[in-house]
């Protein structure tokens, strides 16, 4: 299944998350039956890293929303489980501060995007800004109605200058938020996660479902669409997020950089000597290198028969 196709919210469709089962999990029973594939992933993912921050071209934005106990902590450590720290990055948005509220709501958010070659996740983002602020009146409406055009306008800068944006709504159900609330008060190394303002926050649901319902429809676009992620199981939210990174990310074509430096040159200048005690001549140590890892071994016996 091509969940990209499956879940992307295709540009000026109505996200009607009304419509949109949260229980959703494909042909999937269980966490166990995901195993396989969800490593296959990870391993992709890895790999495709490590050819962007060589290649030095392309920058991943991934924005994760959610409604509060949606899953968004849980999915950036899967992701981040297969990244290499060195190129990526979680940026977390909460309350604004006094020196944040004194600019552009967009000012916090701009310095935040990932450089060349880098992978940024934002737990929240500059959606909250027509999310909650919106739901809880924080500036008025034709102030945060203006804002959709201007993320729009944001994004498609970005995107102009070599980020890929892609924007995930972990889509739970208020039973299994509750739940989820249930099992925390439980739940040791969950507790400290325990707000009244996640019960508070709870009675404005339909207004929140109804603020994501405008803002992924109005905001997901071929260059930072948003992707609806039936999230009630978690295992099948991880699979789906990494399949889309995945498939994403292949669509770059990337490839490694050339060497900047003559090889030959390089082999000949400093690796003569070693070539030399191995009874190789030092051309044919650059043979062996450019050939596949796994081939090499075969070439090196091949070389011992050589030296006599
Ligand atoms: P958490 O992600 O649970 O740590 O909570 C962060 C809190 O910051 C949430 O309640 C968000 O609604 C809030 N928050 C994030 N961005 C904004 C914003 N631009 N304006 C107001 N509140 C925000
Ligand atoms: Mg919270």
């Amino acid at each position: 299944m091509n969940y990209a196709n499956q879940f992307r919210i295709k540009t000026g469709n109505k996200a009607d998350l009304g419509k949109i089962d949260a229980d959703y999990h494909g042909d999937f029973d269980n966490e166990e039956s995901t195993i396989d594939e969800l490593n296959k992933y990870s391993k992709r993912l890895s790999d495709l890293q490590s050819l962007m921050y060589a290649e030095n071209k392309n920058s991943l934005l991934i924005v994760l929303q959610a409604m509060d106990a949606g899953g968004k902590d849980g999915t950036i450590r899967h992701v981040m489980e297969a990244l290499n720290p060195q190129g990526c990055n979680v940026v977390g948005f909460k309350v604004p501060t006094a020196e944040e509220l004194a600019h552009d709501y967009l000012w916090r958010i701009h310095k935040m995007t990932p450089r060349n070659g880098h992978i940024t996740v934002f737990n929240r983002s500059h959606y909250e800004d027509v999310l909650v602020v919106r739901v809880h009146d924080l500036v008025p409406k034709d102030v945060w109605s203006k804002r959709y055009n201007e993320i729009n306008a944001f994004e498609r800068g970005l995107a102009n200058s070599g980020t890929t944006i892609v924007k995930f709504f972990l889509h739970i159900d208020k039973e299994e938020q509750l739940k989820r609330f249930r099992d925390r008060l439980d739940e040791a190394d969950k507790q400290w996660k325990i707000s009244d303002t996640d019960y508070e926050e709870r009675e404005f649901w339909d207004d929140y479902q109804q603020a994501y319902v405008d803002a992924i429809s109005k905001c997901s676009f071929n260059y930072a669409p948003w992707y609806v992620i039936p999230s009630n199981r978690k295992w099948f939210r991880n699979l789906a997020v990494s399949q889309i990174l995945v498939e994403t990310m292949e669509g770059w074509k990337m490839k490694y950089p050339a060497p900047s430096v003559d090889l030959a040159m390089i082999k000949q200048k400093y690796h003569a000597e070693v070539a030399e005690q191995l009874g190789v001549a030092a051309e044919e140590l650059i043979v062996q290198e450019e050939q596949p890892k796994e081939k090499r071994g075969k070439k090196k016996g091949k070389k011992k028969k050589k030296k006599k």
